[in-house]
């Protein structure tokens, strides 16, 4: 069997020249602002990357660019500026951040209704609770590609690898809310290579290069590579893709599978928050 190749980054563009559609009707350009702390080289091209996009699409992007030493209450100030802000739709804080900030703390700062992110506790109580106006970017875009290449999310296994709070766990809930049965592994599961092969769909955001091989995968599976890693200086996922094509039914490329997907969601999730302030005026 080869598995058909996910195309990440069509399937984000014809999202986004949707989306571009959508906002040419509004009154005014929804706003993103985003900030950076410090010149992280991934963190410099993915703020780069979501700016470029943004302005593709007809929507405002602004990047507050802080020193790697700055101080947590400039970050919080800004934030609460932003929040008070009526032109700022959406707020995101580029992670990782330096090691002296504390990240949660910063990250609770922003005002929910701009939290497009979806990174605050009660925006991730909300999706388990399935009362969140919206989920974060790449587990978003990750089901988005999923109900393209599965026919019927419905009763299906789906093994996630990785429990982080932006990428796992949300991943884990989107899925559960589309009656998948869910297992959700990690770095201390016991037996991960048998759990994997019993997933009819597997999420893998563990940031391990190539841990998933062909010999973990079910014949007929569909596979989503969410890790990013250099490996001599190519990127490269979590999945064996060259070997674990020739099993799965579908399989994301690395990169051009999930990436451009987390961009469009990012976009979209900007794109409601406008919709909901506006409402609420
Ligand atoms: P993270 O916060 O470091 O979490 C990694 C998770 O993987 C943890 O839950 C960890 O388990 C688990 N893990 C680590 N080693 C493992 C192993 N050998 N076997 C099983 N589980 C293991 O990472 P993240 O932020 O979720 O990101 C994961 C990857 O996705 C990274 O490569 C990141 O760059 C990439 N990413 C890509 C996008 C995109 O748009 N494509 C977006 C976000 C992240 P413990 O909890 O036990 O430590």
């Amino acid at each position: 069997m080869t598995a058909q190749i996910i195309n990440g980054k069509e399937i984000a563009q014809q999202f986004c020249d949707d989306l571009a559609q959508q906002i040419k009707q509004l009154k005014k350009m929804p706003k993103l602002a985003v900030i950076l702390v410090g010149d992280n080289p991934a963190s410099l091209i993915y703020v780069r990357n979501k700016q470029k996009k943004a302005q593709e699409i007809g929507m405002e992007c602004e990047v507050f660019h802080f020193a790697e030493l700055a101080q947590e209450n400039e970050i919080v100030t800004l934030i609460e500026q932003l929040n008070m802000d009526k032109s700022v739709n959406g707020i995101i804080v580029q992670l990782p951040m330096p090691k002296h900030l504390n990240e949660t703390h910063i990250l609770e700062t922003v005002q929910q209704d701009k939290d497009v992110d979806a990174f605050k506790q009660v925006m991730s109580g909300a999706l388990w609770q399935k009362k969140a106006p919206w989920a974060s970017a790449t587990p978003q875009g990750v089901l988005l590609l999923l109900k393209k290449y599965v026919d019927n999310l419905c009763g299906k296994h789906a093994v996630i690898i990785g429990r982080s709070n932006i990428v796992g766990k949300p991943m884990a809930a989107l899925l559960l809310n589309e009656d998948c049965t869910v297992t959700i592994s990690h770095s201390k599961t016991i037996g991960l290579k048998d759990i994997v092969k019993t997933g009819d769909i597997v999420v893998v955001a563990c940031g391990v290069p190539r841990l998933v091989k062909k010999d973990w995968v079910k014949p007929g599976a569909v596979i989503i590579d969410v890790g990013i890693s250099k490996v001599d200086g190519k990127l490269c996922g979590d999945v064996d893709f060259d070997e674990v094509k020739d099993v799965a039914g579908a399989i994301t490329p690395v990169p051009g599978g999930v990436g451009p997907m987390t961009i469009a969601m990012l976009l979209k999730n900007t794109y409601t928050a406008y919709l909901k302030q506006m409402d609420n005026l």
